[in-house]
C-alpha cells in the first residue's frame, strides 16, 4: 500500500468507512450472541420434554403398583371367602356349642378382614381412576409440547442457518471495508474498541455523544462539523463523528 492511496481519501470518507465497519461489527456481534444462546434454548426444550416424560413414567409405575395392590386384595378376599364357605359348611357337623362358637368367631373375623380388604380395594380403584386421568392429561400436554418444540426447533435452526450465512457475508464485507481504512486510523479504531469493550465510533447529535450521552464543548462541536480531523469524546474517549440531522 502506498501513501498515495490514502492521500486520495479525506477524513470524512475515512470516518464513513469506520462507521460502516462499526455497523458490520455490531451486527456480527448481535448474531454471534444470538447463536451462542441457541444450544441453551435447545437444551431447555429437551429438558422440558424429558421432565414430562419422567412424570408420565412415574405415574405409570404408580398405576402398576396400584393394580398389583388391588389384585392382591382381591385374591385375599377370594381366599377368605372360600374359607368362610368351608367354615359355614362345617357348622352343621359340629358336636359342641364351644366348637360352634369358635367357628362362628372364625367366620366373623374372616368377614371383618374381607370388609377391610374391600375398603382398600375401593380406595385403590379411586386412585387408579385418578392416576389414569392424570396420565391422560399429561400425555396430551406432552404431545402438544412435542409439537411446539419441533416447530420452535425448526424456526431456530432456520435462524441459525440465516445467521451463519449472514455472518459469512458480513465477514467478507468487513474484510473489504477494513482494507479501505488507513492503517494508522485502523489501529486507533481497534484500540478504542478494545478499551471501551464495544462500539469504538459513535455519532454526535445536537452536541450529545451517542456513546456516553454527555454534551460536547461548543468549540469542539463546531470543529467536529468540519469533519477534517479525527476527534474523540472527551468523556468516553470514543471516536466521534457529526451526524447531520
Ligand atoms: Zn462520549
Amino acid at each position: 500500500m502506498t501513501n498515495d492511496k490514502w492521500l486520495m481519501t479525506n477524513m470524512k470518507e475515512q470516518i464513513d468507512i469506520l462507521v460502516k465497519l462499526q455497523k458490520i461489527e455490531t451486527e456480527s456481534d448481535d448474531i454471534k450472541l444470538k447463536l451462542s444462546g441457541v444450544s441453551e434454548k435447545l437444551d431447555f426444550f429437551d429438558s422440558s420434554l424429558k421432565e414430562l416424560e419422567q412424570s408420565i413414567a412415574d405415574k405409570k409405575s404408580l398405576l402398576n403398583d396400584l393394580n398389583k395392590k388391588y389384585r392382591s386384595y382381591d385374591s385375599e378376599v377370594q381366599t377368605n371367602f372360600a374359607l368362610i364357605k368351608k367354615s359355614q359348611g362345617r357348622l352343621v357337623g359340629v358336636k359342641t356349642n364351644r366348637e360352634y362358637q369358635a367357628l362362628l368367631k372364625e367366620i366373623e373375623e374372616l368377614k371383618i378382614k374381607n370388609s377391610q380388604a374391600e375398603d382398600e380395594m375401593l380406595l385403590c380403584l379411586d386412585r387408579i381412576d385418578e392416576t389414569e386421568k392424570d396420565i391422560s392429561v399429561e400425555k396430551g400436554e406432552y404431545s402438544k409440547l412435542k409439537e411446539k418444540v419441533s416447530s420452535d426447533k425448526e424456526t431456530i435452526m432456520r435462524e441459525v442457518d440465516y445467521g451463519k450465512e449472514r455472518l459469512a457475508a458480513l465477514k467478507d464485507e468487513w474484510d473489504s471495508t477494513s482494507s479501505k481504512v488507513k492503517p494508522e486510523l485502523f489501529k486507533r479504531y481497534t484500540m478504542v474498541g478494545q478499551r471501551v469493550k464495544g462500539t469504538a465510533i459513535v455519532s454526535v447529535k445536537k452536541s450529545v455523544c451517542n456513546g456516553c450521552n454527555m454534551n460536547l464543548p461548543p468549540q469542539m462541536y463546531n470543529e467536529l462539523q468540519r469533519c477534517d480531523s479525527l476527534k474523540f469524546c472527551p468523556n468516553c474517549q470514543r471516536i466521534i463523528y457529526w451526524e447531520q440531522l
